[in-house]
């Protein structure tokens, strides 16, 4: 199965997970780091040349 990493905004941990569950383009998915449990909404788009543009923030507080 295809993997997704997207990096934390918090602590820049890369964080890896399966395609299938952020597949739904342009919607907003709420991962939890594995490194410092902060909230991350993750947005996947399509990038240049068939690529995936993966979209990671994360709110401040
Ligand atoms: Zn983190």
């Amino acid at each position: 199965m295809d993997k997704v990493e997207f990096r934390c905004p918090h602590c820049f941990h890369d964080n890896t997970v399966e395609c299938e569950t952020i597949k739904e383009m342009y919607h907003e998915h709420i991962f939890t780091c594995a490194r410092c449990k902060h909230p991350v909404d993750v947005i996947c788009a399509d990038g240049p040349n068939d690529s995936l543009n993966v979209i990671a923030s994360c709110d401040e507080d």
